[in-house]
């Protein structure tokens, strides 16, 4: 496991130094992963969600161990809010140079059933939040005239599907859908725009999974069998690679969705029931 303190970093090279950082939820899972690793890299960083009180003890840890960090209670839905959170930013520390777009919630029921308010409420977390805190934070970016780094963290669901997911799927695939377009747009600004997808990771919806499995060894091994590393994606991980595309060392990638999944989504088939022949030519 990474460590998280934000005094050591073995060959002192920051890689996010100078730089403020929003990241949007915050307050568990991988956005904690997220905005402690940005910390840890030299950034100051402002940390979003509704859950005032993680976010503070998040904002503690970081200060704590050196690191620069605000937390703004903001609800990613309400564009209120949204304005609000860039607002208490620029007042904070004067500029923004990176965005993650990090909240987003799912459920899983099928097509048929899915009622307007269950796509309304899946559709404005993860896709009206994303891409009104991108505008808001481009136009910050581009004012600054210092260029900047949005990171959307979308999944592997915009590659391919699992049954349940639609709403997630159509928000998900969306996001990557305006990054591409807001990347194009906002080139000749310096501002970059890149989805980040990452495979099943080791949060909350893993322990969901277990919890609604016969036993965790049979969830292990379900799982493993579909991911041809055969383990999860540590959030520390989507940590690094996040920190790579908001800072320098990525400068000429723009438009790009990175499938940060252990090679879920680059197998066509998975678990076969016998060895594999060798299968020459036609
Ligand atoms: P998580 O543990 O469920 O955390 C979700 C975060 O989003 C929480 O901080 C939550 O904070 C915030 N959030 C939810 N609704 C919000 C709202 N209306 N306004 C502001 N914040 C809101 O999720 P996770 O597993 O860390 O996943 C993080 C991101 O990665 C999500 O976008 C997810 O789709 C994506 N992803 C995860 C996996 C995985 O295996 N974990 C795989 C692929 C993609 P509050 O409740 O405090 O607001």
């Amino acid at each position: 496991m990474v460590s998280h303190s934000c005094k050591t970093n073995p060959k002192n090279i920051m890689q996010l130094n100078d730089k403020t950082i929003i990241v949007t939820g915050a307050s568990k899972g991988l956005g904690v992963a997220i905005a402690e690793t940005c910390a840890r890299e030299g950034a100051a960083v402002a940390l979003a969600a509704r859950s005032e009180a993680k976010l503070a003890e998040l904002r503690d840890r970081i200060t704590g161990s050196g690191g620069r960090a605000i937390a703004v209670r903001c609800d990613v839905s309400c564009m209120a809010d949204l304005r609000r959170l860039v607002e208490k930013t620029v007042a904070a520390y004067g500029a923004i140079h990176g965005l993650v777009n990090n909240a987003g919630v799912n459920f899983v029921k099928p097509f048929l059933t899915v009622t307007e308010e269950e796509w309304e409420h899946v559709i404005d977390v993860d896709l009206k939040g994303s891409f009104f805190l991108s505008q808001l934070c481009a136009r910050q970016m581009i004012a600054q005239n210092t260029g900047g780094s949005i990171v959307q963290i979308a999944s592997v669901h915009t590659h391919a599907s699992v049954a349940g997911a639609s709403p997630y799927d159509a928000a998900k695939h969306g996001m990557v859908g305006f990054s591409k377009a807001a990347a194009i747009e906002l080139a000749k600004h310096r501002v970059r725009v890149n989805v980040l997808s990452p495979g099943l990771c080791r949060t909350e919806i893993w322990n969901a999974l277990v919890a609604a499995a016969p036993s965790e060894a049979e969830c292990t091994r379900y799982w493993n069998s579909n991911i041809p590393a055969e383990r999860l994606v540590e959030p520390e991980e989507i940590a690094q690679a996040c920190a790579f595309l908001l800072g320098d060392r990525s400068s000429c990638i723009t438009g790009a969705n990175l499938m940060a999944d252990l090679g879920m989504t680059s197998q066509l088939v998975s678990g076969e029931p016998y060895k594999s022949k060798e299968i020459v030519g036609a």
